[in-house]
């Protein structure tokens, strides 16, 4: 089968022929047929720092997928052949305390799909059966691929309670257009996104999201205009910039939650005193809850939100060169890549 593969430690991604896996007997063979690109194989394609430390080469990359089964272990009843699943990108434990409870997000042993096992730019990927979803008719493959990323902003957007509240969105990345979407769908009173990318700042409009800023826009001055006195109720950081966190600190109100999301520099410098002062509330998020975040996902998408136009571009997976450089240049939402 062809495959996507980080080759050695150094730039770039290739295409190789590899052997089709075959499964253990608690795994599932899915045939693949859209997966796209997240910000992290962007880091793995340039050979970052996080990504030189992360990532034992050759590794088959890509975690955000839609496909059909294509086998079964002999232990797996749940699946069958043709199957339409899509699926969780943490593999964890099952043994660990959280794990144990039910919280398997919490999972202190866990591995990515695409990062430490074979990933999903690839004609087959294989998985365990336990990280599988079964899709409903009523998700079509483009939103089902972009699964993992919505799940992300699902579990960041339903960790506070927004109806009726004011909302800051910093990042309008496509995890941030997601919330920012999220967040109106279920009843925020206003949600307002911030970027420094106009294509980005423009796609937010185009996508119904009434409030999109440039980062530089003084915030207070704008909160009269929206009946606002105080700052904003709930904030979630989902651009990963120091000076967003910074200015969610200085717009939000006494006792405002708060969830991160975009990973910050491990030096960023907040002012602790004001997180003291004024009584704040701060979450960190990682990944979805499992399975949890996936049926929200799922119910929120069959009760009207829609997402589609956060997908921009769709190439097939021997043209991912030119995704790749799309996606680096910040004038694209999500990139589907076709392996059908
Ligand atoms: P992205 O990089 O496409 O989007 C980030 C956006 O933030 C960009 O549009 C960028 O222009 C904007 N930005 C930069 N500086 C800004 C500033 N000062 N103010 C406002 N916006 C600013 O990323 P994405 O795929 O949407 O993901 C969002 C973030 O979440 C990234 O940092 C990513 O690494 C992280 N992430 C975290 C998890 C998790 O589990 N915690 C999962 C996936 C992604
Ligand atoms: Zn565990």
């Amino acid at each position: 089968m062809k495959a996507i593969i980080k080759k050695d430690s150094s730039p770039g991604l290739e295409i190789q022929e590899i052997d089709k896996p075959s499964p253990g007997p608690l795994d599932v063979i899915v045939k693949i047929k859209k997966s796209s690109i997240c910000g992290t194989d962007i880091h793995i394609y340039d050979w970052d720092d996080w990504s030189s430390k992360t990532i034992q080469p050759p590794m088959q990359v890509g975690h955000e997928w839609t496909g059909v089964v294509d086998s079964v272990g002999s232990e797996v009843k749940k699946y069958k052949q043709g199957d339409r699943v899509s699926g969780e990108g943490h593999v964890v434990c099952g043994e660990c305390r959280n794990c144990k409870a039910g919280k398997r997000h919490l999972c202190i042993d866990q591995h990515g799909i695409g990062v430490h096992l074979p990933g999903a730019f690839a004609e087959y990927l294989k998985i365990p059966a336990t990280n599988l979803f079964s899709l409903p008719d009523s998700i079509e493959d483009n939103i089902a691929t972009i699964f993992d990323p919505l799940g992300n902003a699902v579990h960041a957007t339903l960790s506070y309670d927004l109806v009726g509240e004011d909302v800051l969105i910093t990042g309008a990345g496509p995890i941030g257009m997601m919330s920012a979407l999220i967040a109106q769908h279920i009843g925020a009173r206003h949600v307002v996104i911030t970027d420094v990318n106009e294509y980005r700042l423009n796609l937010c409009k185009e996508l119904g999201i009434k409030h999109a800023y440039h980062a530089s826009t003084n915030l207070r001055k704008l909160m009269p205009s929206l009946n606002m006195h105080e700052g904003f109720d709930v904030a979630l950081e989902m651009s990963g910039s120091p000076s967003a966190l910074n200015d969610i600190i200085s717009n939000v109100k006494n006792g405002a939650k708060i969830a991160l999301l975009g990973i910050l520099p491990e030096d960023t410098k907040i002012s602790w005193n004001e997180v003291i002062f004024k009584d704040l509330f701060i979450k960190g998020i990682y990944g979805r809850e499992i399975f949890e975040t996936w049926y929200k996902m799922v119910s929120m998408l069959e009760s009207g939100l829609s997402v589609n136009g956060i997908i921009t571009h769709e190439f097939h997976y021997t043209e991912f060169e030119k995704a790749v450089q799309i996606m680096k240049s910040g004038q694209s939402g999500k990139i589907i890549l076709n392996w059908e």
